[in-house]
């Protein structure tokens, strides 16, 4: 250490001064002739500021302001001085060679046995790399920020811990009350365990998993985001966060979902058209198969249909017909489906029910027709076949033995249910 005078004859003092990491600087008290002025310096100082102690020594630390050191800090160090009170602060300094950094020092006035104000001792640390540090983490928030598309990182316990504005804008959540939480609050209960447990997979490989999320929002309002997640490793490899880029697909999933709802249903009655008949047929069929259940099939044609056309017109037609669909939708379960199979012939199908239920259900069908007269037409009837899957049946077999029965139903005179041959 290099001084004008020393402080402290002490060599271990001195010692550690040499060596200390911080850097620190030794003014007198004076405030005449420009001061206080540098006493000592130690070479941390010397290495922080590119200036010899030399170089320093019997100068104001004034030399190291610059354009951005902040006046309103130096105001502030200047009234601590003088009124001799502890200073702590950090601003922009200068170099010799003229590059800026940014410095956190303190000050602490040193008294002598009398009590006076001798000297002003500082420690100071060059924070420019935690500024940096600092200032991109900012700047890559405020960019994750003014991205458009939602963006949640959770740590490697898939704890939130960063959810940018549109991801605050699509689910109604703000960052702060999501942040440490699991993003299972945003399941809606559509997807199935499977759907988890392949996301859990691919990311606990390391890879990257995508697929459409059926989340809930705050409201409790469901939307898709077509999401991608994957895996942030540090340099060991090791899992330290994930990060999940989505978009809000809510409009083309639900347009979709309209879409394939309106093809697969019979524009005046409402009911599933004759395609989608063939498809539940088929899926009941296949669920039968693999897992034993009985599943049977109810099918009806209005007796005498012509003749009210003819008497009534073709719009008092097909009222009958929106009423005969609406009295089948009333006498089936949700879980059961109801078909417009021809003009005015209609199918039901009722899942896991034995041809006992069928033929009940039937028979209700039959009697509130003819007990629901329409205001024109008068009393409506219905004929009806009914009849259970047989193990091996294909759905043409199965369908052509009930019409058959149906037609015997016809046969017999009308108004009433024949049950096909088990
Ligand atoms: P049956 O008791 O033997 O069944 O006699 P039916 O008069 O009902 O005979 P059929 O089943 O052959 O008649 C079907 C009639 O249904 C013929 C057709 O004009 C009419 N129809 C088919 N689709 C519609 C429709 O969408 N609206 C109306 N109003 N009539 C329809
Ligand atoms: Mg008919
Ligand atoms: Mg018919």
């Amino acid at each position: 250490m290099v001084s004008s005078e020393p402080a402290n004859s002490d060599g271990l003092l001195q010692a550690i001064l040499d060596q200390a990491f911080n850097s620190v600087v030794i003014t007198d008290a004076r405030f005449d002739h420009g001061g206080p002025l540098i006493q000592h310096c130690n070479p941390a100082f010397c290495r922080m500021t590119g200036y010899s102690a030399e170089e320093l020594i019997g100068r104001s630390p004034r030399i190291l302001q610059g354009p951005d050191t902040d006046p309103a800090v130096i105001d502030e160090l200047r009234r601590c001085l003088k009124e001799q009170r502890f200073f702590q602060g950090a601003t922009i300094n200068y170099r010799k060679d003229g590059t800026p950094y940014n410095v956190e020092w303190n000050i602490s006035p040193i008294h002598d046995r009398s009590g006076r104000v001798r000297h002003f001792v500082s420690l100071q640390q060059d924070i420019t790399a935690r500024v940096m540090a600092e200032s991109e983490r900012d700047l890559l928030a405020r960019a994750l920020n003014v991205t458009r598309d939602p963006i949640l990182i959770t740590d490697a316990n898939a704890r939130i811990v960063f959810a940018n504005q549109a991801f605050e804008q699509l689910t109604g959540y703000t960052a702060e009350e999501i942040h440490g939480k699991t993003p299972k609050f945003l399941q809606s209960g559509q997807q199935s365990e499977d759907f988890y447990a392949l996301l859990k997979d691919a990311l606990s490989r390391g890879q990257p998993f995508r697929a459409t999320f059926a989340n809930l929002r705050k409201s409790g309002e469901l939307y898709y985001a077509d999401q991608s997640i994957a895996p942030i490793s540090d340099a060991d490899g090791r899992v330290q966060h994930f990060v999940s880029v989505s978009k809000d697909i809510t409009t083309t999933v639900e347009r979709q979902q309209q879409l394939s709802e309106q093809a697969s249903r019979d524009a005046l009655t409402g009911l599933l058209n004759r395609r989608a008949g063939d498809q539940v047929l088929e899926d009941a069929r296949a669920a039968a198969v693999t897992r034993q259940r009985p599943f049977s099939i109810v099918m009806g044609d209005i007796d005498h249909f012509k003749k009210v056309n003819d008497r009534f017109g073709h719009a008092i037609g097909d009222r009958v017909l929106v009423d005969m669909a609406k009295r089948l939708m009333a006498q089936i379960r949700e879980t059961d489906h109801a078909v417009r199979w021809g003009g005015e012939e209609f199918l039901v199908l009722l899942g896991n029910a034995p041809v006992e239920v069928a033929a009940t259900t039937a028979e209700r069908i039959r009697r509130v027709t003819e007990n629901q007269p329409d205001p024109q037409a008068g009393t409506i009837t219905v004929s009806l076949g009914c009849g259970q899957w047989r193990d091996g049946e294909s759905i043409d077999a199965l369908v052509d033995r009930v019409d058959q029965a149906m037609y015997r139903a016809k046969e017999g005179g009308r108004n009433r249910v024949v049950v096909a041959e088990g």
